[in-house]
């Protein structure tokens, strides 16, 4: 099906006006999910109304836009999951899908894909949810589409609200007893929708979550998440959620790698849940604003709660993953969620995330409300779910050192890691003694480390990358005596160097000089692998 398109730019194309640009003869393009190259010499107009895309949506819009909206895909399903015979008392879902300044194709795609891809008597209602955005397609053209399609309701604020409160406004209308939500770029793959129902059929304390398989923000590409390659949520002391491949424990124990997966946090776009179990834990924390720690304030409360949460690797759903976000966002807003997640529900250990932040406080507004709700639930502690359903994170007081790791000569120069997971990168800095960028953990195993990136020597070069598990060019001993900071791997001392471009990290023999020295925050060398310990008691 194809709809004539409206862009914002002056010139008015039709979709087919666009083929075009595009590299290959397969018709229509996209299909089974496959990808749609462009051909590299495209000229104005199309070239144009292609960086268009890129800049309004920061991801390719126009390849979005020469595929249909009813786009097939491949079935990403394990077979395992074909042999499961699902609940003939499906709860029926509404599904809620908030929106800024959404592409028109992403938007269609995402509600095509729901209504062709479910059993029509599960799905109660589409409630799209409209945060005040500013595209003209979004606006007319989105009501008389959705004034023919029965299920599909519009909402519209009338300012911008942030995801969380959209959330809260398409949920208030929802009808269905369980709430789906979905972000507003996603393709929902066969059969994604009752293995979710099930779970919550059998224990609607069960808060559960699709494999979400990623597609191409470059080509549209539906690139299939294998179920050997399944990972679990978690987080960080900067309360980031990160994604954790399974313990090698969880993963030979587990009969049918297909099989729902209990895991410790759910990243928080795509997920559904029993709306009375959701409103029993008090729904988000009414104090968010914006964007940012809702997923783990619902993860936290529902293990601390008495529910859980799980993968269900039985639903796929993709979505299109992007690099920046194409509107503004209020960095303070997501800050202080989860000041408030911190404050709530973390009890002592919520200091190793202050500690991250290096203390930087800001006014939170009142909490009292949520310790109420969490007192009057009998919530377990945090201390429990941290043993209980989260035991592979590092807890910092475990750490050889944490914090700062700064130079003994001249300026106060600290290890600084800057970048972003594609690109990471690691320098000196002035010390600015607000955690961050500058705050490093150096484990037992001699790993000096942010999250999963570890510090690295390349033949004298100083990097920061994925942390392989004590590889020896990512084992470093910081020797109490010496204040060295010695690789492992080529016995090198760390050095801060000084060129007309600043200072910068590299590695060289060791020589006493105090460009060599360093200072490391909470050293503590007992903690050190004993192997480890007899390099850092070293004398000299
Ligand atoms: N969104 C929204 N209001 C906002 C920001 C985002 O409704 O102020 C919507 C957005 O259109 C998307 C969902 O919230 O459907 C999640 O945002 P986004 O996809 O940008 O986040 P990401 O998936 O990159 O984490
Ligand atoms: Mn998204």
């Amino acid at each position: 099906m194809f709809i004539a398109w409206r862009f914002l730019s002056p010139i008015h194309f039709s979709v087919k006006d666009l083929y075009p640009a595009v590299k290959g003869d397969e018709f229509p393009p996209g299909m089974n999910g496959a990808p749609v190259y462009l051909k590299p010499d495209i000229t104005n107009p199309l070239r144009s109304l292609i960086l268009q895309g890129w800049r309004d949506h920061a991801f390719n819009a126009f390849v979005s836009n020469v595929m249909p909206l009813n786009r097939t895909l491949p079935d990403p399903r394990d077979n395992w999951c074909k042999t499961q015979n699902y609940s003939t008392d499906l709860p029926q879902a509404s599904v809620v899908i908030c929106f800024h300044n959404e592409a028109w194709s992403t938007l269609m795609r995402t509600i095509h894909s729901v209504l062709n891809r479910s059993p029509a008597q599960l799905i109660k209602e589409i409630i799209l949810v409209d945060d005040n955005s500013k595209m003209d397609h979004l606006k007319q053209q989105l009501d008389s589409y959705v004034e023919t399609h029965g299920k599909v309701v519009i909402l519209r604020a009338r300012e911008r609200m942030g995801l969380i409160r959209a959330r809260m406004m398409g949920l208030r209308h929802t009808k269905a007893s369980v709430a789906v939500f979905l972000d507003s770029h996603c393709e929902c793959a066969e059969g994604w929708l009752e293995p979710l129902l099930d779970r919550i059929v059998k224990d609607p304390t069960t808060v559960v979550s699709p494999i979400v398989d990623s597609i191409s923000d470059m080509t549209f590409e539906y690139m299939i998440q294998g179920v050997d390659d399944i990972q679990k949520g978690g987080f960080n002391w900067e309360l980031k959620f990160t994604w954790e491949p399974l313990p090698r424990k969880v993963l030979i124990e587990r009969k049918f790698s297909a099989a729902p997966l209990k895991t410790p946090t759910i990243s928080g776009g795509l997920f559904a849940i029993d709306k009375n179990f959701f409103k029993k834990l008090g729904y988000y924390d009414d104090g968010f604003d914006f964007w940012g720690s809702d997923n783990l304030e619902l993860s936290f409360k529902t293990w601390m709660c008495g529910g859980s949460l799980e993968i269900v690797p039985c639903s796929h759903v993709g979505h299109v993953f992007r690099k920046r976000f194409p509107y503004v966002i209020e960095k303070m807003a997501a800050r202080r969620n989860a000041m408030r997640l911190a404050k709530v529900w973390m009890d002592d250990y919520a200091k190793y995330f202050y500690e991250r932040i290096g203390f930087d406080t800001m006014d939170i507004g009142d909490v009292t409300g949520r310790m109420q709700l969490r007192k009057q639930l009998k919530c377990k502690s945090f201390d429990w779910y941290l043993k209980n359903v989260y035991p592979e994170l590092e807890i910092p007081n475990e750490y050889v050192a944490s914090g700062k790791i700064f130079g003994l000569s001249g300026d106060l120069l600290c290890l600084d890691a800057s970048g972003n997971i594609l690109k990471p990168h690691v320098d000196l800095q002035p010390c600015h003694l607000k955690g961050g960028n500058q705050y490093w953990a150096y484990t037992k195993d001699g790993e000096i480390r942010r999250n999963n990136l570890c510090l690295s020597d390349f033949d004298d070069t100083i990097g920061i990358d994925l942390c392989f598990g004590r590889q020896m060019a990512q084992v470093w001993v910081y020797n109490r005596n010496t204040k060295n900071i010695v690789n492992m791997s080529t016995q090198k001392c760390l050095a801060a160097k000084v060129s007309d471009k600043g200072s910068y990290l590299t590695t060289e023999i060791c020589n006493k000089g105090h460009r060599q020295m360093w200072g490391m925050d909470n050293f503590k060398v007992d903690r050190l692998a004993p192997e480890l310990q007899v390099f850092a008691k070293r004398e000299i």
